[in-house]
């Protein structure tokens, strides 16, 4: 069986992402890549995700040619597979419809730096270059298209996430462990962001700059992390 490892955590994260409540239904979906075989293992459309077995997972290249599995991939295989070939360092795709980060979604306003655990959304720390704090809104395609692809990657730049306009969210990591975190801490920043109204100091720039900065020596391992 092709890409079994990457199947099994497809199958794994689906429950956690279900279980978290940052999918109702069948919405959402999520891949991971072997760079080196430029295959991806992605959800099947429109199937329950406790009912989703290594079987299920359904095998890509980058190009949507299937390389091994019988169910029908995510209607969303196209915006997987732009991120896979547009961004390097991407190995996990995440794609929800959270309901807080929908929401600034619908309202078609970025997420902004209302607590500093945006930093892992944000372009790599580069002591060089300080780059704007936010998560954009790509422009309204509709769902299971190559436009709404094409516009989530341009509209994603050198971040690891994107607002989908009156849709939902697709963040990118380097592991799936990695994506799925990124997408938990968005939800709560989301949440905290509504919660304050309009209200809310935003960080500057700078003040991010220094998170991410310290971020590089945060945790147990050397190198540092992104995020929480
Ligand atoms: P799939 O079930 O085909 O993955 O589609 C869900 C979705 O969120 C479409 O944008
Ligand atoms: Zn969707």
């Amino acid at each position: 069986m092709l890409l079994e490892n990457e199947r099994q955590q497809v199958a794994e994260y689906g429950r956690r992402m279900q279980a978290a409540g940052l999918c109702p239904g069948t919405s959402g979906n999520l891949s991971v890549c072997d760079r080196e075989k430029g295959l991806f293992a992605v959800s099947p459309s429109g199937m329950a995700y406790e009912e989703i077995r290594l079987e299920d997972v359904t095998v890509l290249d980058f190009a949507g040619n299937v390389a091994d599995g019988t169910r029908k991939p995510s209607s969303e295989w196209a915006l997987h597979a732009a991120f896979y070939r547009e961004k390097q360092n991407a190995c996990a795709v995440v794609h929800t419809h959270a309901l807080y980060c929908t929401t600034f979604a619908v309202l078609r306003q970025p997420l902004r730096a209302v607590h500093y655990c945006i930093a892992p959304a944000l372009p790599a720390y580069d002591p060089e270059r300080i780059t704007e704090s936010i998560v954009p809104v790509a422009p309204y395609q509709t769902f299971g298209t190559v436009e709404l692809a094409e516009a989530a990657v341009r509209t994603c730049g050198e971040g690891n996430a994107v607002l989908l306009a009156n849709h939902g969210i697709v963040v990118c990591g380097k592991s799936i462990k990695a994506a799925f975190s990124l997408m938990q801490d968005l939800e709560y920043l989301a949440q905290l962001q509504y919660q304050a109204q309009g209200g809310a100091y935003v960080l500057s720039d700078d003040q991010m700059q220094e998170a991410k900065k310290r971020f590089t020596t945060y945790g147990q391992k050397p190198g540092g992390s992104s995020g929480y």
